[in-house]
């Protein structure tokens, strides 16, 4: 007899834990990573990452800004009872959601919207969960609850292959496609066969299952999916994207596959990347109470931390201005102090539709000289001035950049990932620079902001234009006034140097 209170304290539990506790064996895998790192650039990526991870578990607050769709994988034991007979096993996997997303202590960031494509009103609790669920034999109720960040997730990539094409070669052509928005270093999740909706169902499910590829580079590979996995994580590492997309020789921790028999005429398969976020628990319930999670020791994260190496430049953004920003390289590693504002997609989409209708921007918003933050934080807790504040994809906002640049005297911008052709060429043209800021270190980010207000757009939630006041924001150059890029510099030096170098471990 399972009751609907420890399903929902359950699920609550496990979405709070999973948004400050990474996998153990992410941490480890991440830090063996980071020890054979050789690009001075991934090396700095990853240890803002580690330093966020251990940061986020002692201080109990999430590891990134999106704190995810939740995705929640139930196996029902064919004999569990239920006490409760009014709601179904969605409701009480709902609640949990609702319960861990409005938690006082730790409010992790709603981002789910009703309407996806019309007026996409936020739910404002996170609600509902993605759930799949499979009747299993048995008495006992299996639960794997996640919380997949939308970067990761707009990667995910499917394709019906003819029976006779190799899946490698798709994975290698696929995966340079995918930039760097997915924020690598992280898993690749692959599902072969079955239909198109199951091929991406194992995809995601495979993400669920630990790091392993070590043991199975010692034990060496006894299937043809193990030769696949290897296969692919060998040639994905051996591209050179590196952390961030920055260039380096880890691009991926693991590879995962699943299959399921097909039909003679097809060979679907799909890819999901999971990010510097991956957040994912497991735990089955018997009647026996609530689920008891164990977290990490402190131990078990590596000792490392993240400070600014000597090179990097302060800059004070008072006193900067467009003959300043020229003399700023590609992949210069700059401290930004002063004040910023942010916008992401619904603000740049009011800012749009403001200018075009001859409006003008809201009283008080003025991006003259200025730089925006590709951001939409957590809300604060206790004595925050902000919650975890990391940067999102900034390709998403490339069809605005010319008209930001050309319109409202901006500077540059900040956010994650490459900036695509559009984008590089406005940023060249109006000889503007692009930043990046390292994706899934939120919290640590969070830390160099030190007061924050909303100036426009309140009803848009975290989307909401605010001013920040930073001290010492690690930033990258990532595209300069003259349109180099180093998310195609990086990565293309890194795949000549790559070669020769063992990526693995073995
Ligand atoms: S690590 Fe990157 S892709 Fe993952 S949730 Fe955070 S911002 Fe999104």
């Amino acid at each position: 007899m399972i009751k609907s209170e420890d399903i929902i304290e359950s699920v609550a539990d496990a979405l709070q834990y999973i948004s400050y506790y990474h996998p153990i064996d992410y941490i480890r895998s991440l830090a063996d990573a980071y020890n054979k790192e050789q690009s001075t650039a991934a090396k700095d990526a990853m240890a803002q990452i580690l330093t966020n991870s251990k940061m986020c578990a002692q201080g109990k607050r999430p590891i990134c800004q999106d704190t995810g769709i939740v995705v929640v994988f139930l196996k029902v034991g064919m004999h569990v009872r239920w006490e409760n007979k009014k709601d179904s096993l969605e409701d009480m996997i709902n609640e949990g959601v609702r319960r861990a997303y409005l938690h006082p202590d730790n409010k992790l960031r709603a981002s789910i919207l009703n309407d996806p494509a019309g007026m996409r009103v936020n739910t404002r609790d996170n609600t509902p969960a993605v759930i799949h669920t499979e009747m299993v034999p048995g008495s006992s109720l299996d639960i794997t609850v996640a919380a997949k960040g939308g970067g990761s997730e707009n990667k995910s990539k499917f394709v019906m292959l003819n029976p006779s094409d190799s899946i490698v070669d798709w994975v290698e052509r696929i995966v340079p496609t995918m930039g760097a928005g997915w924020c690598p270093p992280g898993i690749l999740g692959i599902g072969i066969g079955g239909s198109a909706e199951k091929a991406m169902i194992l995809a995601k499910s495979s993400l669920m299952d630990p790091i392993d590829i070590n043991d199975l580079l010692d034990t060496g590979p006894t299937s043809k999916l193990d030769e696949l996995r290897l296969e692919i994580f060998e040639k994905v590492n051996a591209l050179g994207i590196g952390a961030q997309g920055l260039g380096g020789l880890t691009t991926v921790l693991d590879v995962k596959i699943k299959d399921y028999p097909t039909h003679a005429a097809s060979l679907p398969v799909a890819m999901i990347p999971n990010c510097a976020a991956t957040r994912h628990v497991h735990f089955t319930l018997t009647g026996a109470g609530p689920a008891d999670l164990e977290p990490p020791k402190i131990e078990d994260y590596p000792n490392i931390t993240w400070s600014p190496s000597d090179e990097a430049m302060r800059v004070n953004l008072s006193d900067v201005n467009r003959a300043a920003i020229s003399s700023w390289k590609p992949g210069q590693t700059l401290l930004l102090s002063g004040k910023i504002l942010t916008g992401r997609d619904a603000a740049h989409k009011k800012i749009k539709d403001l200018i075009d209708s001859g409006k003008g921007l809201p009283s008080g918003v003025d991006f003259t000289n200025r730089f925006i933050y590709y951001v939409g934080p957590v809300d604060p807790v206790k004595d925050e001035v902000v919650g975890p504040a990391g940067p999102t994809t900034a390709t998403r906002m490339d069809k605005f950049t010319d008209m930001m640049l050309a319109k409202t005297g901006l500077l540059g911008m900040i956010g994650k990932a490459e900036r695509g052709v559009t984008a590089i060429s406005a940023i060249k043209q109006h000889k503007a620079v692009y930043l990046m800021a390292v994706g899934g270190a939120a919290f640590l980010v969070s830390k160099a902001i030190k007061s924050s207000k909303i100036i426009a757009f309140k009803e848009l939630g975290m989307e909401a234009i605010y001013e920040f006041e930073i001290v010492d924001m690690p930033v990258t150059v990532a595209v300069d006034s003259t349109g180099v890029s180093v998310h195609n510099t990086g990565p293309k030096l890194w795949k000549n140097q790559i070669k020769g170098i063992k990526v693995t471990s073995k």
